[in-house]
Order: structure tokens, then C-alpha cells, then sequence
């Protein structure tokens, strides 16, 4: 159930779209500060969020929130750091009261065309009751992909966009989520997306990294 960390972060294993059925991971409080109400912004004024970092915590929080909204549930979520090292994200709680904790370096790197799907994946477990119950399978988490997707979607996010941005990430293979490229596969299959076409978002997201 884990990965290395992206490599421009950092090499430490971490888990990849681990949520609270599939990581044994405690959860720590964060200090008040860091605490924050969802905050909305329109998404015309920021620039193109496919490969750029985020441009800071209230950016995520305001895709946290787009997504959020796109499920068509009235979610009483909150966005907090979580441990480092530690799991990319993860999600505590319900549907009344959840809390998604997200990797702290990963917070200010990965682009938030990216967060806005692992946010759809860990918001899809509460929603369609997805693993909330016992361990995660990767039946479920092919699920969780898919519904969260359709989320991100819907609040105007690009999946081709994500899935390259997967690819440029190690291969990893477990019992609990399968195989990450293979499921890059089947969500992009499921979705209409032609490998070529996630190979050359994959490309221009390597192309992005390397000129930084
Ligand atoms: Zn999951």
C-alpha cells in the first residue's frame, strides 16, 4: 500500500491514496492554526492548476471544496497536514464530519489538477461507502478511482492530466490497491482516454519537472 514520495520531495515511502480503511497510520491533531474553514475563490483567476505547484494551503482548500461540491452530498469536511513521513492522503470520518490529511511536502508540490482526483478518491469513500468498514480491496479502490474521478470532472478538473501525472510516478503493486499504472489503465479505459493521450500529459508533466 505504499510508494516512494515523488522523487523531487522527497524518497521516503508513502502511501498512495491510502484512506482510513487502509492505512494503520494514527492520526495526529494539527495545531488550531492550522485549522481552516474551506475558503472559495473562482477558479478564473488562478493559472492553468494541471502541472504548476499548488499556490498555497487555501488553494487546496478551495479545490477540496470545488470537489466537494461536485459530489452532490452536503460534506462537513476540513483539510489538515498530516505526518511526515506519512501517507499522501487520507481520509478520517463521515460524511457529517471528515477530515482529509495530506502529506505536507506533497501539499506544496503536487499540482492541484492532481489533488483535485485524490480528493474525489477519498471524498468517494464516505460517499459510495467504499471501504469505510474492514480492510480496503482493490475492487474497492478501482471504485473509489472512478467515482472520484467523475467528481473531479465535474468540477472541472482534467483526468488525462492526472493519470499522466501517475504515470510519471513510480510503479507500485499491493494487495490493497493493485497495481498504480495498471490502474491508470483501467480508469482511463473507463473513462474513453487513449494511452497516448495520458502518455503525453505524462510527458509534458516530466518536461514541466525538468525545466524547474
Ligand atoms: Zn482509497
Amino acid at each position: 500500500m505504499t510508494i516512494p514520495l515523488p522523487s523531487y520531495v522527497s524518497r521516503k515511502l508513502f502511501a498512495f491514496f491510502v484512506c482510513s480503511a487502509c492505512t494503520v497510520i494514527p492520526i495526529f491533531a494539527q495545531p488550531a492554526s492550522r485549522t481552516s474553514s474551506p475558503t472559495r475563490r473562482t477558479k478564473s483567476s488562478r493559472p492553468d492548476p494541471r502541472y504548476r505547484p499548488p499556490a498555497d494551503f487555501a488553494e487546496l482548500q478551495a479545490v477540496a471544496g470545488e470537489v466537494a461540491k461536485a459530489t452532490g452530498h452536503n460534506i462537513h469536511w476540513h483539510l489538515e497536514l498530516g505526518s511526515n513521513p506519512g501517507p499522501l492522503a487520507r481520509i478520517h470520518g463521515g460524511l457529517e464530519n471528515c477530515t482529509i490529511y495530506i502529506h505536507p511536502l506533497a501539499a506544496r508540490k503536487i499540482p492541484p489538477n492532481t489533488w483535485a482526483f485524490i480528493f474525489g478518491h477519498e471524498f468517494a469513500h464516505p460517499v459510495e461507502s467504499l471501504g469505510t468498514h474492514g480492510a480496503a480491496k482493490p475492487s474497492d479502490e478501482l471504485k473509489a478511482d472512478i467515482a472520484g474521478a467523475r467528481y473531479a470532472m465535474a468540477a472541472g478538473y482534467r483526468l488525462d492530466a492526472f493519470l499522466g501525472w501517475v504515470l510519471t510516478e513510480p510503479n507500485q503493486t499491493s494487495d490493497t490497491h493493485g497495481s498504480l499504472h495498471q490502474r491508470v489503465q483501467a480508469i482511463a479505459a473507463r473513462f474513453g482516454i487513449a494511452q497516448k493521450v495520458v502518455q503525453a500529459e505524462a510527458n509534458r508533466y516530466s518536461n514541466y519537472r525538468a525545466t524547474r
